[in-house]
């Protein structure tokens, strides 16, 4: 016992990270953490440090610290500090005061928002619901208070950037190095207060290639089901979160192993159970994350429109066999299955119009007349929907031939437009989904029913 007290007090002396008192925080110079100041987004710098200059303490916190200690390029900058909003706000020309459930300051800097928080209480001891959601959290405290009340260990990293210090009250630093995940607090006890940091650390060991530590692990299948218990604005921002992380595929494996699958993506089970639906799928998410990592955006509406496809394509195909017109039946597959899926989980409006948009171009690339074209180019969605036909060439559903014509198209300015306009052949007649071989002529007449009541123009 002495023996071991004596070699944890030796190790503490020789490693500097180590040195701080036994129950406070460690301390990482720079050496240490290897984070280059240069890449500390310079209005972050200036808040700490027109706050440091009026007495407060100010350290750059959160995700930005975590990625910036392994070498990802941080999404956005927050700030720690112990003034109050009023303080903070009166520091800074434009900054203003927002959010209900815990106050914090955005400081604004020409496009750049430094989100900026005062350092908050511990969470035990909050009002909370039945299930032990906390309902109501607004008090101030310590950085080492709110240290404690980051969800894991990777979080809760303060970095200054005057003195260019890391302080680590849980081992953050040790655990993101091992890429592990690990909650800070009891687990259960954690998820119950917030059922999101289930989701949360599903993204995080995605987006670090981590794991998730056994305790941090063992409590989420069975509780799971919380996920139903949180307000589906807060699960539609983390669902958008996890598509667009650079690493969907990965989260919505991990997601599926967890159980968690269901309330955020209703559509996946569904699409697996559908013949090429899993290989759509992997295509899709392949492309997004991509995309993502190269620094490219991916809009929502494209996912989205990438993962209820091949649900809106089945039901589109049985319309089309039983006689519908090919773009009505479209018309009424998206509404059908953008209802079944709002039904658990909602789009928001903008992104539903948006994939109905790329959708419906979709049999247009193969039949639209050449002096439509023009009009077709200028549509919004037209971009994303020819990105979207060049996933579908790659999963054999239209001729890779056709998707590049479009690509091209898409790429040229307006004179290489035109002649490749005028030296494209006519269109073909009507494109059905490609298995719709079974066209029979009470289609047909049902198509020319529909023209007249005003379907989609071609
Ligand atoms: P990213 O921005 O890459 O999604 P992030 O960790 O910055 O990751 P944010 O949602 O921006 O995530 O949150 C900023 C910080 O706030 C987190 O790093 C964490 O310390 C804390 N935090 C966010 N959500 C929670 C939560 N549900 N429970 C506890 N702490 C949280
Ligand atoms: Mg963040």
């Amino acid at each position: 016992m002495l023996k071991r007290t004596i070699k944890t007090f030796v190790s503490r002396l020789l490693n500097p990270a180590q040195r701080a008192r036994p129950d406070g925080p460690r301390r990482y110079e720079r050496q240490e953490h290897g984070i280059d100041r240069r890449l500390v987004s310079r209005h972050a710098v200036k808040v700490c440090e027109v706050l440091s200059q009026h007495g407060y303490e100010a350290y750059v916190v959160g995700g930005a610290v975590r990625d910036l200690i392994v070498g990802l390029e941080p999404k956005d900058f927050d700030v720690a500090t112990n003034a109050t909003p009023e303080q903070i706000r009166a520091l800074f020309r434009r900054a203003r005061i927002i959010g209900r459930r815990f106050r914090l300051v955005h400081v604004v800097f020409g496009q750049e928002i430094i989100e900026t928080s005062t350092f908050r209480a511990d969470d035990s001891g909050k009002q909370t619901d039945e299930h032990g959601r906390i309902l109501r959290d607004n008090e101030f405290g310590t950085l080492q208070d709110d240290a404690a009340r980051r969800d894991f260990t990777l979080n809760a990293l303060y970095y200054d950037p005057l003195s260019e210090t890391v302080i680590d009250y849980h081992n953050g630093v040790a655990d993101l190095k091992e890429r592990l995940v690990r909650i800070i607090g009891d687990p259960e006890t954690r998820y119950r207060e917030d059922p999101v940091r289930m989701l949360r650390a599903v993204r995080f060991a995605a987006k670090l290639d981590a794991s998730i530590e056994a305790k941090t692990h063992e409590p989420i299948k069975r509780l799971s089901r919380l996920i139903e218990n949180v307000p589906e604005s807060r699960l539609c921002d983390e669902t958008l979160k996890l598509l667009n992380c650079g690493h969907a595929m990965d989260c919505i494996r991990r997601l599926q192993d967890e159980g968690l699958h269901n309330k955020l993506l209703p559509m996946i089970e569904p699409l697996q159970r559908l013949p090429h639906g899993e290989a759509f799928l992997d295509m899709a998410l392949a492309r997004t994350d991509s995309r993502v990592r190269a620094g490219k955006s991916v809009s929502p509406s494209f996912i989205y429109a990438c993962l209820l496809w091949k649900l809106v394509q089945k039901d589109w195909l049985l319309r089309c066999d039983k006689g519908e017109h090919p773009q009505q039946a479209l018309l009424e597959a998206a509404d059908m299955v953008i209802e079944s899926q709002t039904r658990v989980m909602p789009i928001q409006k903008r992104y539903q119009s948006d994939m109905r948009e790329i959708w419906f171009m979709q049999p247009r690339f193969e039949r639209v007349a050449n002096r439509a074209i023009w009009r077709m180019t200028e549509q919004p969605r037209f971009r994303a929907a020819v990105d979207f036909l060049q996933l579908r060439a790659e999963a054999k559903e239209v001729d890779s031939v056709l998707a590049q014509w479009w690509m091209d198209l898409a790429n040229a300015g307006d004179d290489e437009r035109s002649e490749m306009i005028a030296v494209r052949k006519p269109a073909g007649a009507t494109a059905a989904p490609r298995s719709g071989q079974r066209r029979n002529r009470r289609r047909r007449s049902n198509a020319k029913r529909t023209q007249q009541a005003g379907g989609i123009e071609a």
